[in-house]
């Protein structure tokens, strides 16, 4: 139960939001929920790449596969949330698809 910052009348639940049926005055409820969803979005992200966008990235001929033996991979690197902490690169084998990452 909460009362009305503007005029103390006693408010509503109305979906996410608590209303003031006297003034009309609208607050936004905030729920655990919403806050534990955007976590989770961030941690699966880390490595959520299209597969057509390999197509985009250059290749390193120089680059062994270490599954598979093959020359040539794409690589591209991502810098990593906490900022200082530089550049992780990622190769992926344009034989065998195998994707790893080095850490500079
Ligand atoms: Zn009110
Ligand atoms: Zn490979």
């Amino acid at each position: 139960m909460k009362f009305c910052p503007k005029c103390g009348s006693l408010m509503k639940k109305e979906n996410n939001y608590l209303v003031c049926p006297n003034c009309g005055y609208k607050e936004k409820i905030k729920d655990a929920n919403s806050l534990l969803l955007t976590e989770n979005i961030n941690k699966s992200s880390e490595i959520t790449i299209m597969e057509e966008d390999y197509k985009l990235y250059p290749v390193d001929n120089e680059v062994e596969c270490p599954k598979c033996g093959n020359k040539g991979a794409y690589f591209w690197s991502i810098q990593t949330r906490a900022g200082d902490e530089g550049e992780t690169k990622f190769y992926r084998c344009v034989k065998c698809g195998y994707t790893w990452r080095v850490y500079d």
